[in-house]
């Protein structure tokens, strides 16, 4: 077991993907600095990072101008370079956003314009013709191809990036869960599962405890983390031909991460969804588990019953696809008709960390925050994953520039 405790220059929380991204960055920018990662599971990755869609976005969605367009459109050209450099598994095998009738035109017109405005490269609308030649057996009446779009091992990702922080003098330490920090002399001492670390500098990048450790070092508890599970189903292997790479909806502007699509993997398995529910604990990877804790955070914070009250009929909705299967599989064979019922079994489940603020808007781009000789990574949602090589090198400008 690795011992962190003692002295470091900076100590970043948390070794998901993120965290670990900006561990590699500091490290190299600053070679004689110790750096030290600082993670509660037994594995590096094994949250956010391990468990979504494996899906390398391109950068179509965002808003121009906001930081996610800008750290998806670098991050991902970012994410091939590495993979190719580590031999992480990974295909740019391209994905077709399907408007299923003339109603969702319009909304497809949209994220053609974001796409081109962000400089996603080879965006292209087709139609129907073109649509079946991609996809065979895809329904839709035009679709936007993104060649660029890809599937990647996050997890692997995670653990390349891991073996280059230690390969370049850091520490990961894991099974060394933080329990809070205290500001003494200029420094932080940060209290963990295998006592005390002195740092410099502290960078949280705690996926959906993100915000609980921010408040415990004195920050705005706004927005705040509320947890959606994302449930799969995965096609049987027979019937993996009725998706040949990425199949996805014209998103809900207000719910763009709602929709389920189907998604193949870098192991060749089909993905189908994910579902979204409000869940009772931030690692309900099982839909019965509940932590009295985290649904006192979910439940106590305002903006979570806005949030509820805006969106009801959606969340009667996925409730209903995450209770039945028939109703999973018609939702996805609005887009693969061929689909059915028993073409499929249960799939692995993801726990989105989605920050909400406290007028219950779904926070839509990342958000940092600062505070005293600490910064916070307080809302990476989708597609956080691609652009973590992108967003690692913006903290790491921010941290140059925090006393
Ligand atoms: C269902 C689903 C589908 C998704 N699909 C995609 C996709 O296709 N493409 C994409 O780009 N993104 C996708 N995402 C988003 C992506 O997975 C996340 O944005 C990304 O993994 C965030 O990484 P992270 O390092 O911030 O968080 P995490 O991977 O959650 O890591 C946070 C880490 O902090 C640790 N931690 C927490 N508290 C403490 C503590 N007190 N002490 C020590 N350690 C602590 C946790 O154990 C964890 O390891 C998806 C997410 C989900 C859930």
């Amino acid at each position: 077991m690795i011992d962190p405790s003692g002295e470091c220059d900076l100590a970043i929380v948390g070794a998901g993907i993120v965290g670990l991204a900006t561990a590699r960055e500091l490290q190299r920018r600053r070679p004689d600095a110790r750096v030290v990662v600082l993670e509660r599971e037994d594995r590096v990755g094994v949250h956010q990072t391990g468990s979504n869609s494996g899906v390398a976005h391109a950068g179509i969605y965002y808003k121009p101008g906001s930081l996610k367009a800008k750290l998806c459109v670098e991050g991902v050209r970012r994410m091939y370079d590495f993979c190719d450099e580590h031999g992480v598994a990974y295909e740019r095998c391209g994905k077709v956003i399907v408007a299923l009738d003339r109603s969702e035109l319009g909304r497809l017109d949209e994220l053609e314009r974001r796409g081109q405005a962000n400089g996603v490269p080879g965006l292209r609308r087709i139609g129907a013709d073109e649509l079946r030649e991609l996809e065979p057996h895809a329904a839709g009446i035009e679709a936007l191809h993104s060649p660029q779009t890809g599937i990647v091992d996050f997890g692997g990702v995670a653990r390349a990036l891991a073996g280059q922080v230690e390969a370049d003098g850091g520490v990961v330490a894991t099974g060394c869960g933080v329990n809070g920090f205290e500001r003494v002399n200029g420094r932080t001492r940060i209290a963990h599962a295998h006592g005390e670390t002195s740092a410099r500098q502290v960078i949280v990048c705690a996926g959906a405890w993100s915000d609980r450790l921010a408040v415990a070092a004195g920050a705005d508890p706004d927005p705040r983390i509320v947890p959606f599970r994302g449930g799969y189903l995965t096609l049987r292997a027979e019937k993996r031909h009725l998706v040949r790479s990425l199949i996805y909806p014209v998103p809900d502007p207000e719910l763009p991460f709602l929709g389920v699509h189907l998604t193949k993997r870098v192991d060749g398995e089909i993905l189908l969804g994910p579902t979204a529910l409000v869940v009772g604990a931030l690692d309900a990877y099982k839909l019965s588990r509940f932590r009295a804790r985290d649904l006192r955070a979910t439940l106590g914070w305002p903006g979570s019953w806005k949030m509820m009250r805006r969106f009801w009929k959606t969340g009667i909705s996925e409730l209903r696809m995450a209770a039945s299967r028939r109703a999973f599989v018609a939702a996805c064979a609005r887009y693969v008709p061929e689909l059915e019922i028993g073409d499929v079994t249960d799939g692995p489940a993801g726990i989105r960390a989605q920050a909400v603020g406290r007028d219950g808007a779904l926070v839509d781009d990342f958000v940092f925050s600062e505070a005293e000789g600490a910064l916070f990574v307080r809302n990476a949602p989708s597609p956080a994953a691609t652009s973590s090589l992108a967003i690692a090198d913006h903290v790491a400008d921010r941290a140059s520039q925090t006393p």
